[in-house]
Formats: C-alpha cells, sequence, structure tokens
C-alpha cells in the first residue's frame, strides 16, 4: 500500500520488524494513506512525496524513576519530529496508557500537515509517555515529566521543536518542562514549550483555543451549507480541553448539545444538556459520571444518534466504518487528532455527510501556540482580544482556501487541506534541496 521497494526490501530483511512498516496497525497507516490520496494533485513535487512518509527523526526514550514507595519504575517516552522543511518542529506532548511509537509518528505526521495547512511557519513533532497519568502519585508524575523533559533536551529548543500540551497533560505540565529545559541550560527559557500558565509567559486564550477554533471551523461549515447554528443539535465525544470547551462554545452560540460522553459517562438529554452545569461537575468529580442533566447512553447508539454536528473530541479511530454507515449528522467536525479511519471517511463522503477534517478544526490551539511562541520571543504581550481577532481571521481564511480547492477539484476537505499543505510542504522540502 504505502512501502517503497527500498522499504519492502528492508522490511523483508528484518522480517517486517520496522517502524515503517506499513502492515503496522492504525494510525500510522491512516496517515500514510491520506498521503497517498494527495499524489495525483502534487504535479512535479510528487518527486518529493516520500519524505512525507519517512519521519525524519524518532527519538525513544526511558524514563525511569523512584516511586513513592521506593520501587524503580520504567517508562517509555517518544519524541518525533515527522518534517522540519517549514520551521521548528511543533506538537504536543500526550500522556496515556495507550501511547506507541506508531501513534506519536501519526500524530506527529498530523501536525506537520495542520501547520502547514493553516500557514504556520512549523514542521510537525509530536512526543508522549506511555503512562496513565491517574496511576501515580503528583511528585511521581513530575519526576516522569523532568526526567522525560531532560531525556528529549538533545532534540527539542525554542528554535528546534516546541512541545506544548495534548492528552494527557495541562500547563502545568508545561512549566515543569520549561523549568527542567531552563535549569538544564541555565536559563529561562520561556519558548521552549507553549501552553504555560500565564505567570511564566504564557499567552491569553491559548487555554480555549483549540475548542474556539473548533466552533469557528464548524460555523464556517454551516455558513457554507446555509445551516443556522441556533437550534442546531451537537453531539460531542470528549469533555475536555477541547470537547467540553468545543461544547460551551456551541451552547454560548445558540446550538442544543444533546449528548456529551467522556471515559466515565456517556449521555443524552434531547432537550439540551446544560453545559455550563456540566462542565463545573466535571471540573469537582474528575468526569461526568454522576452528572444529573442527562440520562446514560448505550456506546453505539451514542453514535447514530440524529444531529447536525457530530463532534469526536478525544482519541484517534473512533469513528469506525460500522459508525460511518450508522451516522445520522450532517456536519462531522473533527476536534480530536485522527478520529475517523480513512475506510469512515470514504462512507461518509458516499453519505453525503461533510467532514472538517482535524488538521482544520482542531489548528486553533496550535495557532494560539504560534502566538505565545512569538510573544515570549518579543516578550511583549498581546490583549485577549486581539489573539482571538487573529485567530479568527487565520481559521476564516484557512477554511475558505480550504472550501475552494475542494470545490475545484472535486474532493473531501481534507484531501483538499492535505493538497494545500503537502503541496506547501514539499515546495519548501525541494528549495532547500537535499543535503549533502
Ligand atoms: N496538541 C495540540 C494539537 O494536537 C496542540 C499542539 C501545539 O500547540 O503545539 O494540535
Amino acid at each position: 500500500m504505502s512501502a517503497t521497494p527500498q522499504d519492502k526490501a528492508a522490511l523483508d530483511r528484518v522480517g517486517g520488524l520496522s517502524y515503517l512498516n506499513p502492515a503496522a496497525p492504525e494510525p500510522w497507516a491512516s496517515f500514510v494513506e491520506q498521503i497517498e490520496r494527495v499524489r495525483p494533485h502534487l504535479g512535479a513535487l510528487e518527486r518529493w512525496i516520500e519524505t512525507l512518509k519517512h519521519p525524519k527523526r524518532a527519538l525513544i526514550v526511558d524514563v525511569p524513576i523512584e516511586r513513592d514507595d521506593g520501587t524503580v519504575a520504567h517508562y517509555e517516552g517518544y519524541r518525533v519530529q515527522h518534517n522540519l522543511s517549514r520551521g521548528p518542529g511543533k506538537g504536543g506532548v500526550r500522556f496515556h496508557p495507550d501511547v506507541t511509537l506508531n501513534e506519536v509518528m501519526a500524530l506527529a505526521g498530523w501536525m506537520t500537515i495542520k501547520n502547514a495547512a493553516v500557514g504556520l511557519p512549523f514542521g510537525g513533532a509530536k512526543g508522549g509517555i506511555r503512562v496513565d497519568p491517574a496511576s501515580v502519585s503528583k511528585g511521581e508524575l513530575q519526576r516522569i515529566t523532568r526526567r522525560y523533559t531532560s531525556e528529549i533536551g538533545i532534540v527539542i529548543g525554542p528554535d528546534k521543536d516546541i512541545p506544548a500540551p495534548d492528552v494527557g497533560t495541562n500547563a502545568m505540565t508545561m512549566a515543569i518542562m520549561m523549568d527542567t529545559f531552563s535549569m538544564n541550560r541555565g536559563g529561562t527559557a520561556t519558548g521552549v514549550v507553549t501552553g504555560k500558565p500565564i505567570a511564566l509567559g504564557g499567552s491569553l486564550g491559548r487555554q480555549e483555543a483549540t475548542g474556539r477554533g473548533v466552533f469557528i471551523a464548524a460555523r464556517e461549515a454551516a455558513r457554507h451549507l446555509r445551516l443556522p447554528i441556533e437550534g442546531a443539535r451537537v453531539v460531542v465525544q470528549g469533555f475536555g480541553n477541547v470537547g467540553g470547551i468545543g461544547a460551551r462554545m456551541f451552547h454560548d452560540a445558540g446550538a442544543r448539545v444533546i449528548a456529551i460522553a467522556d471515559h466515565t459517562a456517556i449521555l443524552v438529554n434531547e432537550a439540551g444538556i446544560d453545559i455550563p452545569a456540566a462542565l463545573e461537575h466535571t471540573a469537582a468529580n474528575g468526569g461526568l459520571k454522576g452528572f444529573a442533566g442527562a440520562a446514560p447512553i448505550d456506546p453505539e447508539a451514542f453514535w447514530r444518534l440524529e444531529c447536525e454536528f457530530l463532534v469526536p473530541a478525544a482519541l484517534e479511530g473512533q469513528l469506525t466504518v460500522e459508525r460511518a454507515a450508522g451516522a445520522r449528522a450532517r456536519i462531522v467536525v473533527e476536534g480530536a487528532n485522527g478520529p475517523t479511519t480513512p475506510a469512515a471517511d470514504d462512507i461518509l463522503h458516499e453519505r453525503g455527510i461533510l467532514v472538517v477534517p482535524d488538521v482544520l478544526a482542531n489548528a486553533g490551539g496550535v495557532t494560539v501556540s504560534y502566538f505565545e511562541w512569538v510573544q515570549d520571543f518579543s516578550s511583549f504581550f498581546w490583549t485577549e482580544d486581539e489573539i482571538n481577532e487573529r485567530l479568527e481571521r487565520i481559521m476564516v481564511a484557512a477554511f475558505t482556501a480550504i472550501w475552494k480547492v475542494a470545490q475545484e477539484k472535486q474532493v473531501s476537505l481534507r484531501t483538499a487541506a492535505f493538497i494545500i499543505a503537502c503541496a506547501r510542504v514539499l515546495e519548501a522540502r525541494a528549495e532547500r534541496g537535499l543535503y549533502p
């Protein structure tokens, strides 16, 4: 499906044991398939397409810590720099028990595409540690974060690769990462990570930027389909920094959020859920479980709810072929990275369900990360209004450009976004030339 002849020969020699193995499970295989779909649209740049199927650099690190009970535990961590043609690496760090190299590679690849699709001057990178943050104490988590940061310290830096929060990490994680990198370097380097607390050079508006961007992308899609937001039914999977804030933005705009889900509960209320109350419940209880304002629903029935907007905002591979075949939404807005498999994507396309792809829909987070990085460099900080205005402008411009290419070439919004992004990355690649 995706390997070059050289890859195939190399894989034969090692019995298929390569991280590039296209037979490896999702999600790297999904990413490679998405890249392949762009091939016919690249013209002369097709010569460079293999670049995108080979991550530039993948670092695997051992993260040993002393646990509170005196034993020693080892965790596996990663930092993948998928592509650096257009600028330093940029992308989040994920703490989750299911993190694998395969997953981090795909997430890094999607960052390359996302940053280029929106026009940010970054390459794509991602990191992660295979750990369940809920299974360790606060002190243990801090030691894990510090050792991981030290280990990847050889590849990150304000002009090399800039981590940020993702699933299982937050502003506090970034504060610890910034401090560890700075202590090792012997001087404070605020620009080494984004998504920091405001007191450490963080940016106003960063925390809610991804959810805000999801809403802007949804609103633009609805405008093109002449669908009013007011009264629209919304189903959201994931109720954290993306799904929770995205749901609140829909709610504030007069939409009816009829179903929400997190790792503790899947809930429905056709009359519309009181989202501020659900957010309060989550903040107090660590999850939606026990929230009285909606009733539990079967996990599969959740995906078949009739709605205008279906917003997967949790993890990859959630919208499977079966769920895509049963979906009764008008528009899917991908708050998560990689929630829809390529085969499910085709089914949604055939069924006339518009998909606003992750690389556009959730780009608000990294866009305000870019603003944070710029503010740190100049040590000059903007107002929240300035940030939100600039975010709005960038998101709307990216949406409009991608919509236009989709119309012209009669392709999905995802393929259109990939066409624009791949052309930008590969043009930079071609102009820089191969070294040596
Ligand atoms: N983790 C977020 C994403 O997947 C943000 C990355 C960043 O701000 O660098 O886009």
